[in-house]
């Protein structure tokens, strides 16, 4: 069993090599016509959000066919935490419409590979799309969260994430469904109709044998009608070059391995290139704090949902968008409480302001990735176990939220002990907790 466990381990690290890109699908084709769009109007009537506007989301969990591998609701309400945060300074806020995620079993989508050429292709692309289509909601942003991204069976690149112009939908890796990755505030800002700021450069990086030093005037890679120039640093040709962003400066997809660009690279006329980063719309590994969007990036974003084209994200009128400033407290079973019952168990935990929605999670390990079960509870502070063993010992936790708020942790967990009658006497009762409706 060692000797599997350690074989295990090298063939994860012969799996990933720094050398495997790890990339976005998104090309600066598919968004390059709304964001001319949206620098017209920001032009001729620039728009100052005095209110946040929120928008509807329509997260979509995608599994297997038999239902399992979906990604887990916690780390979606994690993500949309740091989207949220990522998007304030826009007053652009994102909340979960109707407090619900669209469960999708359909292994095809779970391993989405949108080329027929892949050998691992099974299913017909244009089927997979149609599956999508009918259960995207046309009244929400739409999220997908998978296992795999495939675009392109020459693809090396290993896909994060992508937004689709067509379907005005965003595609996520599972793997970047987490707190801690900036890949969705990347997409949207996709969606929001920014380009990376090394457009032209996508599928062909920098590479000086290739491509000169100093660069080349063009950049390789070109839309079907339009060569884009090489990007300069005195900002000469920045309304017509890379992506077409002025206060972000040349990129021709450096990427590198660190967050800091020092090699000598000249622009196409003899300036030595200093790209930015740390920009959210860029490929270089940095730290998630120190992404940014430039100003011109948030004035754009900022058009383009104010745009007709957005008009389909109306927030709820009834919208629940306070901020949740406090945790939850357990209240029953209290600390290792032991139990005489096992059915029919009502945990309660205290009522928290501003929170219509809980998630519970029970397990027999307090590591949570167990055998872990978990619920959903709207508007109520209890929930009634019915599935647990007798004689053993279980741990709970509790996380409050709202359509809008999902930032409040989890509560620490408590244990406590099932006993072997099947359900608690009579004289119990007098020690059950009293319902409260929040
Ligand atoms: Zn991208």
């Amino acid at each position: 069993m060692l000797k599997k466990i350690i074989l295990l381990g090298l063939s994860l690290l012969i799996l990933l090599p720094a050398s495997i890109a790890q990339v976005c699908g998104t090309t600066g084709n598919e968004v390059m016509e709304r964001l001319q769009q949206n620098k017209q109007s920001l032009y001729n009537t620039p728009i100052i959000p005095r209110s946040i506007r929120y928008l509807p989301v329509k997260f979509h969990i995608v599994s297997k066919t038999d239902g399992s591998g979906g990604v887990p609701e916690a780390q979606v309400f994690d993500m949309l935490c740091t989207v949220n945060a990522d998007f304030s300074a826009m007053n652009l806020q994102f909340y979960i419409k109707d407090g619900d995620f669209n469960y999708l079993a359909n292994s095809a989508v779970y391993d989405l590979i949108l080329d027929s050429d892949h050998p691992d292709a099974t299913v017909n692309p244009t089927i997979i799309r149609n599956i999508m289509r009918a259960n995207k909601d046309n009244d929400a942003l739409n999220i997908w969260m998978v296992k795999d991204i495939i675009l392109d069976a020459d693809n090396t690149g290993n896909i994060l994430g992508f937004y689709s112009n067509a379907d005005d939908w965003v595609v996520m890796l599972n793997n970047e469904v987490r707190g801690s990755s900036i890949t969705l505030s990347h997409e949207l800002g996709h969606f929001f109709s920014l380009p990376h700021p090394f457009n032209g450069w996508e599928s062909d990086p920098y590479d000086a044998e290739k491509h000169g030093n100093p660069v080349q005037t063009n950049s390789p890679g070109f839309n079907p009608f339009q060569i884009i120039p090489t990007e300069k640093m005195d900002g000469s040709n920045c309304e017509v070059a890379g992506d077409r962003i002025c206060d972000t400066p040349p990129d021709y997809n450096f990427a590198g391995i660190s967050c800091s660009w020092s090699e000598e690279i000249q622009d196409p006329t003899g300036t030595i290139v200093n790209p930015e980063e740390k920009l959210t719309m860029g490929y270089f590994p940095c730290s998630k704090d120190d992404y940014f969007f430039t100003d011109m990036q948030q004035q754009l974003m900022i058009q383009d949902a104010a745009s007709s084209n957005r008009n389909y994200l109306a927030a709820a009128p009834d919208l629940v968008t306070t901020t949740l400033q406090e945790s939850t407290t357990l209240v029953f079973p209290s600390s290792n409480e032991v139990l005489t019952y096992y059915q029919n168990l009502e945990l309660e935990w205290t009522a928290i302001a501003g929170a219509t929605q809980y998630m519970i999670e029970v397990d027999r390990l307090p590591t949570f990735v167990f055998q872990k079960q978990a619920f959903f509870v709207k508007d109520a502070n209890f929930l009634e176990l019915n599935n647990l063993e007798p004689g053993k010992k279980y741990y709970w936790r509790v996380k409050p939220y709202n359509n809008y708020s999902t930032c409040q942790p989890f509560t620490s967990a408590l244990a406590f002990t099932t006993g072997d009658s099947p359900t608690a006497v009579s004289y119990t009762h007098l020690t059950l907790p009293t319902k409260r409706i929040v």
